[in-house]
């Protein structure tokens, strides 16, 4: 370690992005601390992926409950108990976070709790005290917004979601990105009521119209209020604690007891005294980087939620490591490639996506775009009054069809896509699909037996 400064890295934050280079770098013998205010591993694991995907779990258990019925059992739903599930995640979740502080104390890494603000380039104060580094890497992730519109305050985010000790019984959802289906999923399953608030036509703004078209449908057959073109102008609370949405029509939208807004998060990049150490944004806050993840400051890197780019926790994992092996583990060119980055929505049912989606490809190859798409009812939901339907999409290009996205949307996609994503990268053509064995019977073959 260089003697002149406390550690060799400090991390701001120990989230998805800060915990990843902190411990690998700590695997190559450098000094590193983690500097974190909140809860030991970040947004993913305190109020994003795991409490989520757990909920999830949750509502797929609604549904296979109902499935069950039109499969012969003799069984009864005699309600859900929220409390029940809520407690036994929240000890989930501790368990990680006590995890977390023997794992860094094992792997040699120093935990600083507390808020950091920049001093000058190399130099933190937390809670008072000053710590030097070599290197310095900003990952403090992002945070839910709230309107700037009168009563805002009433409503709360996925943040509070995860709060909620009770069920709630008719939710509003305001927002179409990823939390707000995944929200409406889970609790429409759980057997709350929910109207989703769009402001536009549609949900999912940047995935395959296909994706967004067949979500819709499926949302609605699920009895899944949607109102869209819908922008919400005022929330007011009845002396009965209900709320009431009013929106840009002069509509006054009543009797909700829970508000969620999901329209997307802000970078945590303020309070943290950046201009001291001379760090730059873009407009919105974001903190850019080059392709090696440094900043416009020589020694100040930044990955994660806060550049911006793919908010997604493997992506901060896979940056932060690649970041670690080329800083010290002399990897000179190693970084992380943004492109062809696999993604799951946990909608109900889930989405799998990777590549471009076919409006991109036309954009981009014009004529030489080659689309092959199926949808079918599941041999599964063939047994069931609820034919949720599958839907597949694989955009080609060239003579050689090279598979440059692939779009899923159905039972059992989540586990499904990421083997098709190692193919698509390594360059797979509609050819080497066709010439892989299918597995039978599942609803993964369709997407090597497209014509
Ligand atoms: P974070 O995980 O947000 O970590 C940043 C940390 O920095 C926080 O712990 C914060 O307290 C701390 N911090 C901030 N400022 C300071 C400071 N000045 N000093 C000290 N500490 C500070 N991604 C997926 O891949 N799959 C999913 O299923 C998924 N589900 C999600 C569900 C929800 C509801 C949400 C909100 C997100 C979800 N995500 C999911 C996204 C994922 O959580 C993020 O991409 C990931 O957590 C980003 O990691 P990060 O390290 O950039 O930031
Ligand atoms: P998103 O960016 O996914 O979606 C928010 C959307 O809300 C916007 O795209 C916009 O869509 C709409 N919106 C914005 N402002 C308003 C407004 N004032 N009123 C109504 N609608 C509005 O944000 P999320 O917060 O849902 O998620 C943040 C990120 O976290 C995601 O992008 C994803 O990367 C990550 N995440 C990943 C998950 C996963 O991997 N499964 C799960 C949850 C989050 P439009 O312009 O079309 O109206």
């Amino acid at each position: 370690m260089s003697k002149k400064y406390d550690y060799d890295l400090i991390a701001i934050g120990a989230g998805s992005g800060g915990l990843s280079v902190a411990e690998r770098a700590a695997v190559y013998g450098a000094k590193c601390a983690v500097v974190e205010s909140g809860k030991m591993g970040g947004t993913c694991v305190n109020v994003g992926c795991v409490p989520k995907k757990i909920m999830w779990f949750g509502g797929n258990l609604a549904h296979g409950l109902k499935d069950a019925v039109d499969y012969g059992f003799d069984i009864e739903n005699r309600g859900f108990n929220w409390q029940h599930l809520v407690s036994k995640r929240d000890n989930y979740i501790a368990g990680i976070n006590n995890w977390y502080h023997t794992y860094l104390e094992d792997s040699n890494i120093d935990e600083i709790q507390g808020f950091a603000r920049f001093v000058d380039a190399h130099t933190l104060e937390v809670e008072g005290k000053t710590y030097t580094a070599k290197h310095i890497m900003v990952s403090p992730g992002t945070r839910p917004v709230i309107p700037d519109i009168p009563g805002a305050e009433l409503g709360i985010t996925s943040d509070g979601f995860f709060e909620l000790q009770k069920q709630p019984k008719q939710v509003a959802i305001v927002g179409s990105g990823y939390i707000a289906v995944e929200l409406a999923g889970v609790l429409k399953a759980l057997g709350t009521d929910v109207c989703l608030y769009l402001r536009k036509e549609h949900v999912l703004r940047d995935f395959d119209a296909m994706l967004r078209e067949s979500l819709i449908e499926e949302m609605l057959d699920q009895g899944i209020d949607i109102m869209s073109g819908t922008q919400i102008t005022e929330v007011r609370k009845a002396e009965d604690g209900r709320l009431t949405l009013i929106d840009d029509k002069g509509r006054h939208n009543e009797g909700c007891d829970q508000l969620i807004w999901a329209i997307g998060r802000d970078p945590n990049t303020q309070g943290l005294n950046i201009d001291a150490a001379g760090i730059e944004t873009d407009e919105q806050g974001y903190i850019m980087t080059d392709i090696f993840q440094k900043t416009n400051v020589d020694n100040i890197f930044a990955l994660g939620d806060v550049t911006g780019r793919a908010p997604l926790t493997p992506v901060a994992i896979a940056a932060g490591r690649r970041l670690a092996d080329r800083l010290y583990n002399n990897q000179a060119e190693r970084h992380l490639d943004y492109k062809l980055i696999p993604t799951v929505v946990f909608s109900h049912p889930p989405i799998g996506t990777v590549g471009l989606t076919e409006h991109e490809a036309r954009e981009k190859h014009g004529d030489s775009v080659k689309i092959y798409q199926t949808r079918f009812t599941a041999m599964y939901n063939s047994m069931t009054d609820h034919p949720v339907k599958t839907a597949m999409k694989l955009v080609c290009v060239g003579a050689q069809e090279k598979v440059i996205g692939c779009h899923i949307i159905g039972p059992g996609c989540d586990e499904m896509l990421q083997g098709f994503a190692v193919a698509i990268r390594m360059g797979a053509t509609k050819k080497d699909f066709d010439d892989t064995v299918a597995i039978h019977p599942t609803s993964s073959e369709e997407l090597v037996t497209m014509r």
